[in-house]
This record gives structure tokens, C-alpha cells and sequence, in this order.
């Protein structure tokens, strides 16, 4: 089975967004042993869409296409497609339900124009869509077979992996079955050099890399004759994976974030956490509360940016600042000590950096970055030099404060 992407959308044209969709769409179907002979991308423009989608159902067993799906006249992937199948649009109850619904929950008004979206091409499958309004849909043409997917990638992905999977699995000979292990600490060269072999000649399960901020995700995936085979098939290759790579795999599953791990523990053991930030400004403090639960585990944060507030909220001595600096091993081990005091909580982190891209030196350059860990018994501070311009160096301060938590 042959396959062709269309991503449809101006501003793909335009150089204003990058196409992340089509990326992810080839890496997950040639994981799945399918082939992509064509990646298309067209604008929101009813003519050079339609021959777009005219030479692409004309080469390949399945064309796939994201954007435009949406309320707005400008989005006319689904009406381009029923034209080209002859079929007409019609209102599907349950997806019009599903959006009003969606709107009363978020107390939002809702433009007429929305139900535009529920309006699907007749007989065809439809996608539900968990994490917007727009459903997604199959129409299982004479020669080929039309998969329509939302823009947004938040959208896109899961309805891909939950619903068009498990669709495409009848025309492949087996079943499909993935697994995500997350890893932080190493970059992507070093895991693929600590994988080596494991990743290259594997061939059932395989095992890909994808490189987020800071952090590399493998997918595991694995083609059997059964579910069940399938998912045998995952545990030794994760065992090994585990046993290369060490306590540095620190999650599993795609939307497991470094924080939504912490948090899990930290109520797990029923313990609170505490930071004191500096040149993240609260950025731990962010990760943390977005995590549902958190106040279980979170009462308060400081963010002490200036001497001033780190001596006056934390307690750190002037006397250190004045002799070795707020970037300085002694000023985390003051910051995380002092927070742990003042906040009651069983553990305390503490990060003061630079950042950049001014305020470096030859003997503290940017990127320098002290986190110190602070509990009752234990009272360290890890010293990083950390890469990549202020947002990066940021993130990843963060992210190893989080890491450090964890361990
Ligand atoms: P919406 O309901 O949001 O209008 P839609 O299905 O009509 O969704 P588009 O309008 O084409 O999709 O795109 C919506 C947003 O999704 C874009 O602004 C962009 O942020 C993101 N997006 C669209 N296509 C891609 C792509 N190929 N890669 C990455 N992001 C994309
Ligand atoms: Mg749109």
C-alpha cells in the first residue's frame, strides 16, 4: 500500500509554520512498514487544491491530508474531497454534539459557523476528535482511500495514532504496536551511539529516536500477528533499552512529561516540593502546577532574581554573594537550604545561572548553571554547562532540576 501526504494550508507556503505534520506522519507510517512515495504541500486555495488532490489519488493507494478542516471558508480540504467522490456533505448528529458540548464545557460561545465542522462526506468513517472540534474523516474512494486529518498537531497526532492505526491495520499483515520510552540526560548522538546496533538491525520491534527539547523519545514498534504477540514483543526490547540507557529512561508514553512524572512520585510518596528560582524565574514552579494534582505536592515557590531578594527571601548570606557570586555552587547549597527552611517542604531545589546571551565571563560562562538539592538529609549542588541560546538554557535548567528531583 502506497502512501501520499497533502498538507493544505497558506501559511506552510508562506514559511510561517514548519511542516511538523508531514514529519511525523512519515516517520510513523515507515515505522509501520508503509511506504511514502509523495509529500505535497498547497495552500488554502479551492483550484490548486483540487488538482493537488487530483494527482495524488491518481499515484497512491491513500492519500492523507491535514489542515483545513476547520470552521472558517478558507478550510475546504473535506468539501474538496466529497466533490472529487461525488459525494455531498451532510450533518453528522454526534460530531455536531460533540462540539456544542465541547463548547458549553469550555463556556464559550459558539459562531455558527462551527457546525460547518460536523458536516461530514456521506458514508464516510468518521475520526472523532478528543482534543478539538474538528472530526477527522476517511472516505474509502473507488481507487483510493482519503484520510483527513485536523491541523493543529496537538489534534492531529493522537487522532492518527488512536484511530487511523488501528484503521490502517487491516491492510497490513498483522497488528501494530508501539511503546515510548523517554530519555533525558543523553542528546540524541548519544543515545544512537549507546543503541548502536539495537537501533540499526532491528528490524521487529524497531526502535526510532525522536529528539524534543532536551530530551530524546524512542518508540519502540512492534508488527505480530496478535495484540498480544505484539505487545511480547515490546518488553524484552524495552528491558534492553533499559538496561543500556539506566535510570536516564525516566518516563513511558508520549504525553508522559518530565513533570507529570515527578509530580506521580512525589504524591506517590506523599512528599511536597518546594523551588528557588533564579535565572529560570519560575519556570519549575510552571511545570509543576500545570500537572493536575500538583497542589498535592506543591505549596509554594520563590523566585528570587536580584542578591537582594535571594538574601532577603531565602536567607543566602551577603557575605557569599559578595565573595563568590549568585552563580556559585555555595549560593544554590544557601537558596536551597533556605526554602526547604522557610517553606516547610520535604524537598527543595534551588537553580541560579546564566543564561545569557550577555552576562558571561571566561570563568563563568553562559550556560553555567548551579542546582542544588536540599532535603532534610541529603544537601547537594550539581554543576551543568549547559548549550544552546537563553530559552534552551533555561528549559534545560529546568528540566535537570525536575530530573534531579526525581532521582
Ligand atoms: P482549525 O480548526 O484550527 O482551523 P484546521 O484543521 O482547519 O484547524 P488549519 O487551519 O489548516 O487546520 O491549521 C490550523 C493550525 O494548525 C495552523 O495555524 C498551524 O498552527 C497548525 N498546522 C496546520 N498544518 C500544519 C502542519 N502541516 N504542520 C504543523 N502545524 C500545522
Ligand atoms: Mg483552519
Amino acid at each position: 500500500m502506497t502512501f501520499e501526504l497533502l498538507s493544505v494550508g497558506t501559511e506552510l507556503l508562506l514559511g510561517s509554520i514548519v511542516n511538523t505534520n508531514a514529519q511525523y506522519l512519515s516517520r510513523r507510517l515507515s515505522e509501520l512498514g508503509f511506504n511514502v512515495y509523495y509529500t505535497t504541500v498547497v495552500g488554502d486555495n479551492p483550484d490548486r487544491l483540487k488538482s493537488a488532490l487530483e494527482i495524488a489519488a491518481g499515484r497512491a493507494d491513500a492519500v492523507i491530508t491535514t489542515g483545513g478542516l476547520g470552521p472558517t471558508v478558507d478550510d475546504l480540504t473535506k468539501e474538496t474531497i466529497a466533490e472529487y467522490c461525488g459525494l455531498k456533505c451532510v450533518m453528522d448528529e454526534e460530531s455536531k454534539e460533540r462540539i456544542i458540548n465541547r463548547f458549553h464545557k469550555g463556556n464559550s460561545y459558539m459562531p455558527e459557523n462551527n457546525f460547518k465542522q460536523a458536516e461530514m462526506p456521506e458514508g464516510c468513517i468518521i475520526l472523532k476528535n478528543e482534543n478539538g472540534t474538528a472530526p477527522g474523516a476517511i472516505v474509502e474512494g473507488e481507487d483510493c482511500i482519503f484520510i483527513m486529518l485536523p491541523g493543529p498537531p496537538s489534534e492531529m497526532k493522537p487522532m492518527f495514532d488512536n484511530s487511523v492505526i488501528p484503521y490502517l491495520e487491516k491492510y497490513s499483515d498483522g497488528v501494530i504496536r508501539s511503546k515510548s520510552l523517554l530519555v533525558f540526560g543523553y542528546g540524541e548522538s548519544a543515545v544512537d551511539e549507546m543503541l548502536g546496533d539495537l537501533m540499526n538491525n532491528s528490524k521487529n520491534p524497531t526502535v526510532a529516536p525522536y529528539a524534543k527539547t532536551g530530551q530524546v523519545e524512542l518508540r519502540i514498534t512492534a508488527k505480530a500477528d496478535t495484540v498480544q504477540e505484539a505487545k511480547e514483543m515490546l518488553k524484552p526490547m524495552e528491558e534492553k533499552i533499559i538496561s543500556i540507557l539506566g535510570d536516564k529512561v525516566y518516563g513511558r508514553g508520549i504525553d508522559n512529561s518530565m513533570e507529570n512524572v515527578v509530580v506521580q512520585l512525589l504524591r506517590d510518596k506523599k512528599l511536597k516540593v518546594t523551588c528557588a528560582e533564579s535565572c529560570t524565574g519560575g519556570m519549575v514552579a510552571e511545570k509543576i502546577t500545570s500537572v493536575p494534582g500538583a497542589s498535592e505536592c506543591f505549596d509554594c515557590g520563590y523566585v528570587t532574581y536580584s542578591n537582594e531578594q535571594k538574601t532577603e527571601l531565602l536567607g543566602v548570606s551577603a557575605e557569599t554573594l559578595k565573595s563568590v557570586g549568585a552563580v556559585s555552587e555555595e549560593t544554590a547549597l544557601e537558596m536551597s537550604k533556605g526554602a526547604l527552611e522557610k517553606s516547610g517542604a520535604d524537598i527543595a531545589v534551588s537553580i541560579t545561572g546564566i543564561a545569557g546571551p550577555e552576562g558571561g565571563t571566561d570563568e563563568k560562562p553562559v550556560g553555567l548553571v548551579y542546582i542544588s538539592v536540599c532535603t532534610e538529609d541529603f544537601h547537594k549542588a550539581y554543576k551543568f554547562n549547559l548549550t544552546g541560546e537563553r530559552g534552551m538554557v533555561r528549559e534545560r535548567a529546568a528540566l535537570y532540576a525536575l530530573d534531579l528531583i526525581r532521582r
